[in-house]
């Protein structure tokens, strides 16, 4: 535990001039005011004022502010009053304890409703004076440090609240060390497996890679000696969270992430930075769009660096910040740098010399004239809470809880946020009253109200759509669940045509009793294998029917029916669907069950595949083709490769578009233009399938005339409509004399 003495010795450390007395008096102060109370763990209450004003000391703040930490939980805690503290510190001293002890009292995560105006009087209570905020951060990282003597369900609440708004307000002030700390400690309550997963994985690099970043260093090091350019050169060490974040909103995984690695050069000067951007630039070829120059333009909060990566000397890549040093004190210590005593200043800066030197801190008063201007806290919350979690947005559910997502999240992600049973039901939903899609990109401010169906499982397009990890994962695991019915699915229908054509009864509840055979737990565990092809359709029957003996000539793996059982006919399934199917005559048991719905996913975990030219997209009149082992093959109705399978009947199945509008996938076709043979034409064309939001995959020039070309496009579009829009669109242009579809 931090002593009394020690505080003063670090303060005087960096300000000769200190108020001892001063310092020592609210010690003593404090000390009798918390008495006997203690903390979670056990030790003197007064060790926590200490341990805060000793993080203050680290970026040496002020008599008051010092004085301010020591004292921070007085009025809160015990019988101190404001009077009296004004009247043994002085008015200074006595409003920024207040103004902790507001803060105190905002409960900001378990008082959803109240969120807006709880934000406000908080940024209200740090705008008055930016200590109160630099003390609150380091009370804040204090009870974070000593979260692990606190019950379970009070770390959670505690952690949530530091990753929602403390840990994001320290970013943006600039305040990157505490912003980490706080974040790595959050991470760690609330994540705990993915964190020790990560730092497991991160220590094997390291160990592995041990010699590799010497390597580097020296090699750096000695690169800029040469040049007579003295450099403080440092590996940076990985931290576990900022991992994790990416992998979550890049979706990458840790390789792909993990073969940055991260160093630093400190130099004497401004113009030092540029002479080591440019021997880096020589040595090693920069790797494209990531060099960032925040010295000529620092970040909103007054960050200030250049960073590049190269490819280094041993083919990896290298990040590089190169900064001076005051660069480097803003960068760990943001607005709190601003408040560094600097040689022969002696007594608090004050907040009009602070305002002048920190953007940062213009920012926040940027927002108090906001306020000035009378908004509504729920207005004031769109606008600032907003911008300043710039990476985030922040929405609310109908009764007003608020969810932060990352930026572009969706409707989806907010399902998922709200609670996964919700994500998983979730069919449409409302913002702010009005029915959207899906995909939209939530807005600070915005209401979410899902729409719900228990009858609905998430399109596994949703994964591509939503942003964050949650959100992803749960698709995933509903995904895979989903498949396995699908595949079941499949299954049921293979053995259903086999067991038919047999001339056999397909009971399937009768299967239960030969699940053991394959050594299967459950009768859908075998429909499933089936549906994969782990299991032949034969191999089921001839245990369901041990006398079966399969007519001669028959190959009973793909069920081709005795000659002469079958003959084609068109039958229309459903009055309400375009859908047509085929099916042996005599046969009806195809259409008592139904046709087979279809969730297309060119992505493709389910059995289902599109024919490889001139493939279906929705709105066209569809037939799957079955492949036991395989899968079904989906062609449009109209594709003369169908033909091949016309004495086939038994393989045909009636299938139909089950598309999901609010998430709608793009789906390959084939289309052939005849154009003509000018400078400009090709171009005219894919501009025009580019204005239409076709995406073109390939092109290819089948015939070349004098005056005429003949081309295959392979585009992706929504649907037939999308698909008969282009055409048009390109039928209608003077160049091009012909736009067909293939197999259209
Ligand atoms: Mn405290």
């Amino acid at each position: 535990m931090m002593r009394q003495y020690e505080l003063v010795e670090r303060v005087t450390s960096y300000n000769p001039d200190t108020d001892e007395a001063l310092l020592n008096k609210a010690y003593v102060y404090a000390m009798q005011k918390h008495g006997t109370q203690t903390r979670a763990s056990g030790d003197p209450y007064i060790s926590h004022p200490l341990e805060v004003a000793a993080i203050l000391t680290d970026m040496k703040l002020d008599d008051a502010t010092i004085a301010v930490a020591l004292l921070h939980d007085t009025i809160e805690d015990t019988d101190a009053t404001r009077a009296e503290i004004d009247r043994m510190f002085g008015e200074e001293i006595g409003k920024l304890v207040e103004g902790l002890t507001k803060i105190q009292r905002l409960d900001l995560v378990s008082r959803k409703a109240k969120q807006a105006e709880n934000f406000r009087k908080l940024l209200l209570a740090i705008a008055d004076d930016v200590r109160v905020l630099l003390v609150k951060l380091a009370d804040r990282l204090h009870n974070m440090r000593t979260l692990h003597h606190m019950r379970e369900d009070k770390r959670i609440r505690i952690a949530e609240e530091t990753m929602e708004i403390y840990a994001p307000l320290a970013g943006r002030m600039g305040m990157q060390d505490i912003r980490d700390e706080l974040e790595d400690i959050s991470f760690e309550t609330l994540y705990p497996d993915a964190r020790n997963t990560i730092r497991e994985r991160l220590a094997i690099l390291h160990s592995k890679n041990e010699g590799l970043i010497t390597d580097i260093e020296e090699d750096l090091t000695q690169r800029l000696a040469e040049q007579g350019i003295t450099a403080k050169i440092s590996g940076r060490e990985k931290r576990a969270y900022s991992i994790f974040r990416k992998m979550e909103e890049k979706s990458l995984g840790f390789e792909q992430l993990s073969d940055i690695y991260g160093f630093r050069a400190i130099v004497p000067a401004l113009e030092d930075c540029y002479r080591v951007l440019g021997v880096i630039h020589t040595a090693w070829p920069c790797v494209p769009g990531r060099f960032k120059d925040y010295i000529s333009t620092p970040k909103q909060n007054d960050y200030r660096s250049i960073h590049t990566t190269v490819v280094g000397p041993k083919r990896q890549r290298v990040e590089l910040q190169i900064r001076t040093q005051a660069m480097h004190r803003i960068a760990e210590n943001g607005i709190a740098a601003h408040a560094l005593y600097k040689d022969g200043v002696t007594g608090g800066r004050n907040i009009q010399s602070m305002t002048a030197e920190s953007r940062a801190y213009g920012w926040l008063r940027g927002t108090i004239d906001l306020l000035a201007q009378g908004e509504s806290p729920e207005e004031f919350l769109e606008h600032t809470k907003l911008e300043l979690f710039h990476d985030q947005v922040f929405c609310f559910t109908p009764k007003g809880r608020l969810i932060a997502l990352p930026r572009g999240a969706t409707p989806i992600d907010f399902a998922y946020a709200v609670h996964t049973d919700i994500g998983n039901t979730c069919v449409g939903c409302k913002i702010n009253g009005r029915i959207s899609s899906l995909v939209t990109e939530l807005t600070n401010g915005d209401e979410v109200d899902i729409v719900r169906s228990q009858a609905q499982t998430p399109p596994p397009a949703w994964e591509n759509i939503a942003v964050t990890g949650k959100a992803r994962s749960a698709i995933r695991k509903a995904t895979k669940a989903s498949a396995r019915q699908q595949y079941g699915g499949l299954g049921k229908h293979i053995l259903e045509r086999a067991f038919s054509h047999a001339g056999k009864d397909f009971d399937e509840a009768a299967l239960e009793a030969h699940i053991k055979k394959f050594n299967l737990e459950s009768t859908l565990d075998l429909l499933v294998a089936v549906g994969r092809g782990d299991i032949q359709a034969g191999a089921v029957l001839e245990v369901a029917y041990p006398d079966y003996a399969p007519a001669q000539g028959t190959d009973r793996n793909t069920s081709t029916p005795p000659a002469g059982s079958a003959s084609e006919g068109w039958f229309d399934l459903d009055k309400g669907s375009s859908v047509k199917f085929k099916i042996p005559e005599g046969s009806e048991d195809g259409a008592k069950n139904g046709s087979l719905p279809i969730r297309t996913s060119v992505s493709g975990s389910l059995p289902v595949r599109f024919a490889p030219s001139g493939g279906a997209v929705p709105g066209d009149r569809i037939v799957g083709i079955l492949t036991p082992g395989v899968g079904i093959t989906i062609y449009p109705i109209q594709s003369p490769d169908l033909k091949e399978f016309d004495d086939q009947p038994e393989r045909w199945l009636d299938v139909r578009w089950d598309i999901d509008p609010n998430a709608p996938e793009r789906f390959p076709a084939q289309i052939s233009v005849f154009a003509v043979n000018e400078p400009g034409s090709l171009a005219a064309i894919t501009k025009v399938i580019g204005d239409h939001r076709g995406n073109i995959d390939n092109i290819k020039m089948i015939r070349k005339a004098s005056d005429f070309h003949e081309m295959l496009i392979d585009l992706e579009v929504w649907d037939l409509k999308h698909l008969n829009l282009i055409l048009n669109q390109l039928r209608a242009k003077p160049n091009v004399s012909e736009a067909q579809r293939v197999n259209g």
